[in-house]
């Protein structure tokens, strides 16, 4: 059944220490930042930032009630649609690993077309570099993994917010700390737990947290330009 996370939002403080820590664990640069009206920093995954705490006020009455923190990542889809996509110009780019279920970009990315495979991320994660036109993301931490060693933004994580483990043994986690935290928050709700490997429980309304915080609020999405010459393809034979 392979891996997966299970990310209790009502425990992160926001710290930073998992975003901290993909950047070491990766050997990723410093982003160039400047201010820019919120403490979430920087203001965007990039190429080099596959990790970022995304930040939103809760508003009620005109008031701040409340910060929603998001540790936003890829959620290493079961049926990852950026592979189907990348597939149709290089079944090598992107993988997709049995053991783990962990969905590697690899530098063959130079191969597809960015805006496709962005666009075919129901959470918006995938990244390119403009020089180079390589792809990326966060890769589960792959080498750590494979090494029985947890994901370094999982080891950082001071507040038992990140947990990671066999898939079987997250979704357990969820569902029991779902109903735990509904007592206190009744709209508390788990995001796409049958489609992804990467489980948050939000305690409030995920658009609230990101617009594209689950699957649903990314909306239809449109066909690439790929895929639509499949389907002309297809109907003419
Ligand atoms: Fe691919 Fe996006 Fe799913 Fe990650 S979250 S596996 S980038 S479709
Ligand atoms: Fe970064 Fe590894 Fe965590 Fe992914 S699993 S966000 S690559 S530290
Ligand atoms: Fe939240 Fe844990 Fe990341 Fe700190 S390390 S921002 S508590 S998920």
């Amino acid at each position: 059944d392979g891996k997966g996370f299970f990310i209790d939002l009502t425990k992160c403080t926001a710290c930073r220490g998992c975003q901290v820590a993909c950047k070491q664990w990766h050997k990723l640069p410093a982003e160039d930042t400047r201010n820019w009206g919120s403490y979430q920093n920087p203001k965007d995954l990039s190429f080099i930032t596959y990790k970022l705490v995304r930040m939103e006020e809760a508003v009620e009455n005109g008031k701040i009630k409340d910060w929603l923190f998001f540790p936003d990542q890829c959620r290493h889809c079961i049926e990852p649609p950026c592979k189907m996509v990348a597939d149709m110009d290089d079944q090598q780019a992107v993988l997709h690993d049995d053991r783990t279920g962990a969905v590697l970009f690899t530098s063959r990315t130079k191969n597809l077309y960015p805006d496709e495979i962005k666009g075919s991320c129901p959470y918006d994660i995938p990244r390119a570099d403009q020089e180079s036109g390589l792809i990326s993301k966060c890769d589960m931490c792959f080498d750590r993994v494979m090494n029985d060693r947890l994901p370094a933004c999982v080891l950082a994580c001071p507040t038992g917010t990140m947990h990671f483990g066999d898939m079987d043994e997250m979704k357990e986690l969820a569902e029991k700390r779902l109903e735990e935290v509904k007592k206190i928050y009744p709209e508390a709700v788990l995001g796409d737990p049958r489609s992804v490997r990467v489980i948050y429980l939000f305690q409030t309304s995920p658009s609230k947290f990101y617009h594209s915080a689950v699957a649903s609020l990314h909306g239809p999405r449109r066909f690439t330009r790929k895929e639509a010459f499949a389907r002309v393809f297809k109907n003419r034979r």
